[in-house]
């Protein structure tokens, strides 16, 4: 063996002799021939990548400091939205810092999620309190999203909607989320002053939305307004702060139907914009159509209660183009430090915090006053603006040169909004740059009426109350992390979401001061180094695409085939083709790729595939034909979501473009192309990534990702914009590059790879498919291969002839693989009854083995079934997942021995990954929706 001495050969799992070992088990001679084999000739590029050498990891993360150097850390009182915040230590480092807990994929699994599913049901349950509304999702991308999935909730409830009012006292980067997104739809935005603003004189007004307190730090009553607009017909919304929730009367109080916002001042960093999770919650009646995902109360096999996703149903995978949202991944890490803040402060502890916010505000206030400077007038919790006709500019230098950056408004105004983070010592400073100077006032009692104070109890819950000191906060994130599989227990060979190496180099960026504590918003002289990085990043993907530009401001895949398909959609009304709406997607694409189209305005037409599972070259061909002078795009996956390179690709591009339309390319498959070919290459005109699958983005337990779109020349004038970056519109996420901080992680992955290893990776990736496919064909039939009987980077492996003649169906065997200590690959999809397994080039044989081994014995479990060896109701697959109590208890009353129940392979016995819980009711968990955990009374009743 020989040593490995640069960041490629740790990023790969097979190098040297065991690559070519494993390259000679699939037949071949090399990983060039075999990617000669597997890519097209025809589609490959025809020069490397024009990227830097790679880096070695002290190089890069001294290269990437050098970059960020250039950023200016100031405190940041802008507000808008972003705020600072203390990320306490304890889960900075456990969770945020932790492979445990941001290595872990989406709770599909719930047996072997349970420890996040917790986590998240507590995200739920705070939202629900602080709120006073009846359910909460966990979670969405951001505010701005927030609100606009809210205006689609109450759209799908008011069907016959037409317009909806937004107060012009919304945070900006929220009217122009929403604004982006109605404008497809038709629906009419009316942004004004919600005081003069008569419900009744709008025909078919759907909902209205008012932000509180508002973009301008007014605490305003919405009683009377929100009544009005009900007797019009109108769902009532409110994208509210969640410090103030804690002691401002809740938004459910005063008649909201749905509240929005943004958990980030919970404890997650600004990160220059993100991630963050955004939250939503709604009244009963509007649950089943709340988009993003909901953790609910179940029971499992032994009637303990077990966490999981409730109405999956409801999930674009089943509803398509019925969907009422994209969203796919979105902000659990995120979330789920938000609800550790509020299980670390407690009830208490955050009334604490939200009374000295504001007291400081007051502090501001009355010292402004006390030297004769005004402040808008009205009831205020952490926002003041202050009044200072034509000298704007001039405080603004001064609060900088003190280390304090301050909101621009206008020449005659200047926003502060205080936070977790600001002494007594920033009021003075603060004050100081308005030219005053004082002794800081006590104060007493809040600023605003008595009627709009907090009268209600919140987070009365066990969780909430019991962690408060650090050592039992420790050991309850050790307790759930220790319930869920991540990429620190074992692969996770999910296909079409490659989940490969993290790597620590990558991550430790994100912990610099000069990454975490930038607000979105500072002057651009503050911000050189994220926008050098940024632009850098943006540069190497375009070339990595083959595309003319990169837009990083979509925060997940699904926000960039949005954005991409709303670039096509600006690209046809600019050409004068307004009536070009239809949406050609094959059967197999994923189910965010309908939402998508369907969220820009399109109609979505399917494409058959043929029975390889490729795309159906005829019925493409009639579909064209019949929709072609209406045609506005193609969506389509490659290498195709069969796992498979279609040889026919560049035709059908062709096919496309003939007929006016553009194609779309789902880059989730990247992982496949990088360096041997590109969408651009192809002939895609526009292509999201996600950077959370292909570029080293942890997947966080389910999000956050990066999800940008490299586009072609003609639609580059198409590209997402932002009010911060002048002369540009459509935006779609919050912040102007979504959730930038996470970019580094991408930026160091390819800085430490270079064009050759990135090319290295991607033919690994095609090696560990193939060979998995070899190792597993003798039992599993391979569902597609390409004519020469290879996979892509994926391969689908066919369990229905299994399940026919023994009825163990596909979820009993991913149930089983947790026995092994597994997570299943991808199951069910893109074909029903079968599993799609993606090794990504960071295995080594060691693991592939392991778990090819695991496969098989369960295809040995399964013949038994079959061979009447084993009972065909009672054996070790129906009953799987086998917990510890359960292999432990005194009773044994199965067919089979504990021993085959918890250790079938020898190999357990080096290590054993214990699922927490047996396998979770589905349909109980959906008949009998909680969505909330315990009280402290309902715990202890529980536990007597
Ligand atoms: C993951 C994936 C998406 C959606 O991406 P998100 O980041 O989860 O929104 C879209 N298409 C395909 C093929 C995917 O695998």
């Amino acid at each position: 063996m020989s040593a490995r001495l640069d960041f490629l050969s740790r990023h790969l799992g097979p190098v040297g002799t065991e690559r070519d070992e494993m390259l000679a088990t699939v037949g071949f001679a090399s990983l060039e021939a075999l990617t000669d084999a597997a890519v097209p000739a025809g589609i490959r590029l025809t020069a490397p990548l024009d990227l830097p050498p790679a880096r070695s990891e002290q190089e890069a993360l001294a290269w990437l400091k050098s970059i960020f150097s250039k950023n200016k850390v100031l405190k940041s009182f802008i507000g808008q939205g972003y705020y600072g915040t203390h990320v306490p230590n304890v889960i900075g480092r456990n969770i945020l810092e932790n492979p445990g807990w941001y290595t872990a994929y989406t709770p599909y699994q719930a047996e072997i999620a349970q420890g996040r599913l917790e986590a998240l049901l507590n995200f739920q349950t705070m939202i629900t309190d602080l709120t006073a509304l009846d359910v909460s999702n966990a979670s969405l991308l951001d505010e701005g999203t927030a609100a606009a999935e809210a205006m689609s909730l109450a759209l799908s409830a008011k069907p016959k909607g037409r317009a909806m009012f937004v107060s012009d006292r919304c945070h900006p980067q929220t009217i122009d989320v929403v604004q982006t997104r109605a404008e497809p739809l038709g629906i009419e935005i009316i942004v004004g002053d919600w005081e003069k603003f008569d419900p009744a004189s709008v025909p078919n007004l759907f909902a209205v939305l008012v932000q509180y307190p508002d973009t301008r730090g007014r605490i305003d009553d919405f009683t009377g307004f929100f009544e009005t607009a009900k007797a019009a017909g109108a769902v009532t919304i409110v994208a509210a702060d969640i410090l103030a929730l804690t002691v401002l009367k809740a938004p459910g109080e005063f008649g909201a139907d749905i509240c929005v916002g943004c958990s980030q001042r919970f404890g997650v960093p600004m990160g220059f914009g993100g991630p963050h999770a955004g939250f939503m919650a709604c009244k009963d009646e509007l649950k089943r159509k709340m988009p993003g995902r909901l953790i609910g109360v179940s029971i499992d096999s032994r009637g303990k209660p077990g966490y999981r996703l409730s109405l999956q149903t409801r999930e674009q995978h089943i509803r398509r183009d019925k969907a009422t949202s994209n969203i796919c991944t979105a902000q659990v890490l995120l979330a789920v430090m938000a609800s550790m803040y509020a299980v670390y402060h407690g009830p208490e502890g955050l009334k604490h915090i939200a009374r000295t916010v504001h007291s400081r505000t007051v502090q501001l206030k009355k010292l402004l006053e006390n030297v004769g400077i005004e402040t808008e007038s009205g009831a205020f919790f952490d926002t003041l603006v202050v009044k200072v006709p034509g000298k704007a500019s001039e405080v603004h230098e001064g609060a900088r040169r003190a280390g304090v950056n301050l909101r621009e408004i206008d020449a005659d105004h200047v926003g502060v909004s205080f936070d977790e983070t600001t002494t007594e010592g920033d009021v003075l400073v603060v004050l100081s740059a308005f030219g005053g100077a004082g002794e800081l006032p006590i104060v007493s009692g809040p600023a605003w009426p008595s009627g709009l104070s907090r009268t209600s109890d919140f987070l009365t819950q066990a969780a909430f109350n019991r962690f408060h000191s650090e050592t039992e906060m420790l050991r309850y994130m050790k307790r759930l992390e220790s319930r869920d599989l991540a990429l620190n227990e074992s692969m996770i060979a999910l296909g079409s979401c490659t989940m490969k190496l993290n790597a620590t180099a990558e991550m430790m960026p994100l912990s610099w001061p000069e990454v975490s504590s930038i607000h979105p918003f500072v002057p651009a002289d503050q911000s050189q180094g994220y926008r050098e990085m940024l632009v850098t990043l943006e540069g190497w993907l375009a070339n990595i695409t083959g595309f003319a530009a990169v837009s990083l401001q979509p925060n997940a895949g699904s926000q960039g085939e949005y954005a991409g398909l709303l670039a096509i959609r600006r690209y046809h009304l600019a050409n004068g083709d307004a009536h070009r709406n239809v949406c050609l997607i094959p059967v197999s694409a994923h189910g965010t790729n309908p939402a998508s189209a369907v969220m820009v305005g399109m109609k979505v037409v399917g494409v058959k595939c043929d029975e390889k599972g490729n795309i159906d070259m005829p019925d493409l061909a009639a579909r064209i034909e019949e929709h072609k002078d209406n045609l506005a795009a193609l969506m389509v996956t490659y290498p195709s979501t069969h796992g498979v390179f279609e040889e026919t690709i560049v035709s059908i591009c062709e096919q496309i473009h003939a007929a006016g339309g553009q194609v779309y390319m789902d880059g989730a498959n990247m992982n496949a192309q990088v360096g041997l070919t590109s969408p651009g290459r192809i002939g895609a005109d526009v292509c999201h990534l996600n950077l959370h699958k292909t570029f080293c983005i942890p997947h966080g337990g389910g999000g956050p990702g990066v999800g940008p779109i490299g586009v072609a020349p003609q639609l580059v004038p198409y590209l997402p914009g932002h009010g911060e970056l002048p002369g540009t519109s459509g935006t779609v996420c919050s912040a102007p590059w979504g959730s930038a901080s996470i970019n580094t992680i991408s930026w160091m992955y390819i800085a430490m790879m270079g064009a050759a290893g990135l090319t290295q990776a991607t033919g690994t990736a095609i090696l560990n498919a193939n060979y998995t496919a070899k190792r597993l064909a003798p039992f599993f039939p391979i569902l597609y291969t390409a004519p020469n009987g290879l996979v892509a980077h994926e391969c689908i492996i066919d369990v229905r002839p299994l399940s026919d003649k023994s009825g163990i169906t596909v979820e009993d065997v991913a149930k089983r693989l947790m026995d092994y200590g597994f997570h299943a690959p991808t199951m069910s999809w893109p074909v029903g009854g079968t599993l799609m397994i993606e090794p990504t080039e960071s295995e080594a044989r060691v693991e592939i083995d392991r778990f090819c081994d695991s496969m098989i014995a369960i295809h040995g479990e399964i013949m038994a079934v079959i061979n009447g060896e084993s009972d065909a109701s009672d054996n070790p697959l129906k009953n799987a997942p086998h917990t510890a109590d359960m292999v432990c208890g005194d009773k044994w009353e199965h067919s089979y021995t504990r021993e085959q129940a918890a250790y079938p392979l020898p190999v357990l016995r080096n290590h054993k990954f214990w699922p927490f819980v047996g396998r979770v009711d589905n349909v109980h968990g959906d008949r009998n929706l909680v969505c909330t955990c315990d009280t402290v009374e309902a715990y202890a009743a529980a536990s007597a």
